[in-house]
């Protein structure tokens, strides 16, 4: 169910069909691009999809890379899209067991200052794999994301791989789950970043926000 018209739906897939460049990769505050355009973030835990999603999104096969290796520098990526429209936010992946000690939760410092400081920040789309929903890492970052800038919405990836069935009662139970977060979106959007479920919606969703 989308609330959108098919203008919208159309106008938002010209956008991403569109011009998309990456612009830079953060390692801390004071390398952060000018805030002057309304940007929004992903965020999840590594491996729950968001490179595919952000990929498929933009129609781009490489554009944004799976960087899961745990240790690694994590850098919050920028991309520009719609020639100075918008940033898509790339942030580092939560969840890894082994993640550095001076990690908040398995989320560095430099994502939290990121989220709490940027004023144009519009919406952090929150991913949750749609074979293991919201887990307590997850509800960890959300808790985090209350005293954020922005508002933050859930989107469900990898919806092709449960049963058609178990989509609908996922989704409720995922809203009834966000009710108890005071900063969350009580909307959830379910994607597919393989079959292209969903992407429809959300690219109107980021459009509908600028
Ligand atoms: P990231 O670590 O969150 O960036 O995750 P990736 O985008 O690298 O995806 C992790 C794994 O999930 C990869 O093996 C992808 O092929 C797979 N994957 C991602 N999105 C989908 C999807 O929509 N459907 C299916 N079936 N697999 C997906």
């Amino acid at each position: 169910m989308t609330d959108f018209t098919p203008e919208q739906i159309e106008a938002a897939r010209k956008v991403f069909a569109g011009d998309i460049t990456f612009t830079k990769g953060v390692v801390s505050l004071d390398t952060l691009p000018p805030g002057d355009r309304p940007e929004i973030a992903f965020a999840g835990r590594s491996n729950v999809g968001k490179s595919s999603l952000i990929n498929a999104l933009c129609n781009r096969k490489n554009l944004a890379r799976a960087s899961n290796t745990p240790g690694r520098t994590q850098e919050i990526n920028f991309f520009n899209l719609g020639q100075d429209k918008l940033y898509i936010v790339d942030l580092p992946g939560y969840g890894f067991a082994d993640a550095p000690k001076k990690n908040v939760d398995g989320w560095s410092r430099l994502n939290l200052d990121y989220l709490r400081t940027r004023s144009k920040l519009k919406r952090i789309f929150v991913l949750i794999d749609a074979r293991r929903g919201i887990g307590d890492v997850d509800l960890n970052i959300m808790k985090q994301l209350d005293s954020s800038a922005a508002q933050y919405q859930v989107v469900l990836t990898k919806a092709d791989k449960i049963k058609k069935s178990e989509l609908a009662p996922l989704i409720e139970a995922t809203k009834a789950a966000l009710m108890k977060q005071p900063a969350a979106h009580p909307h959830v959007i379910a994607t597919s970043s393989e079959k292209g479920e969903g992407l429809p919606e959300l690219r109107a969703t980021i459009l509908s926000l600028i």
